[in-house]
């Protein structure tokens, strides 16, 4: 197809989405910085990560902009991953702006995919080969995430500690033209971007494997928002069209830098799809039937098997009917319900981990456990 008849049918879907906007999507303001079902003295912040702002070339996007969509969403957290050039970390935002808590990080390319790495203390030298710049980045006490999974090449690599198990802009890339413009040409904006999410099975493939090694590592969901595609001089993809669709929740016990980077290094992370329904209050545990809170296992830990503890899984009334709640050990499905809840025995040690699907899409995907023989 010609790039002129596309041109057409963007502009034509452009007038479109504007006069529709208004009436696109399910509404997004889940409350963040809650105290978590999970107990343990961890309350529940809502992040937006892989976020670029100015400090990226690509990106004119100001963190002003920023902290006003995370704010107009109810999410309290960023974790910045700007293409990195000397000077960056000492220019970044760094704690609360605003009312949002700013995180510094990099995107650096390596391996055939991507290093997002978080907190950043100081500037480091440009030139490193990848295997040098994970040492340093290691050094600054950042948490690696592997991310854009699927163009990764070099899987032999480390230290990492985090998985982006979704990337909205991979979603694009993926996706013909054509069914994007016409989506685009029919859809409101919200509606648009609602459409466009698919559930990642290669990438959760390629985690569960990563999991089998032995690697432990949290999930998160990656915006790869820039603000910087305009369509006849309106933005597209703006901050807040793009937060709204899913957050990372992380567990800790304050919101600061440093706890936030702890609780994602921990793997006391979950993250949800939020126009399928808010996810705040989701909980995963193991231990003791009955045993409180503060005494179960939760997402991250690691805990001794034993036939008689359960399993629980707690779904928040976020969203209606139609919820399946999916238990993976070792990446194979092994318990499913669609109650609202779960308490469970399970059927041996392994690597555990939660789905929620909504609606036949997936909804909420939780961190793993690792349960020991
Ligand atoms: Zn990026």
């Amino acid at each position: 197809m010609s790039r002129r008849v596309l041109s057409c049918i963007f502009a034509a879907a452009l007038s479109a989405g504007c006069v529709c906007l208004p009436f696109g999507g399910n509404p997004n303001a889940g409350p963040a910085t809650r105290p978590s079902p999970m107990g343990h003295g961890l309350r529940e912040h809502r992040a937006v990560f892989h976020v670029h702002c100015h400090l990226s070339h690509d990106s004119e996007g100001t963190v002003e902009e920023i902290a006003a969509a995370a704010r107009s969403l109810g999410i309290d957290t960023v974790i910045l991953t700007d293409h990195y050039e000397p000077g960056n970390i000492a220019r970044a935002p760094r704690g609360v702006i605003e009312g949002v808590l700013f995180l510094p990080g990099v995107e650096v390319r390596g391996a055939g995919g991507s290093v997002l790495a978080f907190p950043l203390q100081e500037d480091f030298a440009k030139g490193l080969s990848h295997e040098a710049r994970l040492v340093e980045l290691s050094r600054q006490g950042a948490v690696n995430v592997l991310g854009h999974v699927e163009e990764i090449e070099d899987w032999s690599l480390g230290p990492y500690a985090a998985f982006e198990v979704y990337n909205l802009h991979a979603e694009f890339k993926a996706a013909s033209a054509w069914g994007i413009a016409w989506r685009f040409a029919f859809l409101p904006a919200d509606a648009f971007f609602e459409s466009s999410v698919r559930i990642p099975s290669a990438n959760l493939a390629t985690w569960d494997r990563e999991l089998a090694r032995g690697r432990r590592l949290a999930a998160l969901a990656g915006h790869d928002a820039h603000q910087n595609v305009k369509v006849l001089g309106v933005t597209l993809g703006t901050y807040a069209e793009l937060f709204r669709l899913f957050s990372n929740h992380v567990l800790a016990k304050e919101r600061t830098v440093e706890a936030i980077a702890e609780g994602v290094r921990a793997g006391r992370t979950f993250f949800s799809f939020d126009f399928l329904g808010d996810a705040t209050g989701f909980a995963v545990s193991y231990g003791s039937q009955g045993a409180p809170a503060d005494g179960r296992a939760i997402l991250g830990d690691d805990a001794p098997w034993r036939p008689e503890h359960t399993l629980d899984v707690l779904v928040p009334s976020g969203r209606g009917g139609g919820v399946a709640v999916r238990v993976l050990r070792d990446g194979v499905p092994c318990l499913e319900t669609d109650a609202r809840g779960l308490s469970a025995p399970l059927p041996g040690p392994g690597v555990y981990r939660v789905e929620v699907h909504a609606g036949g899409r997936l909804w909420i995907v939780g961190s793993p456990m690792y349960i020991k023989g």
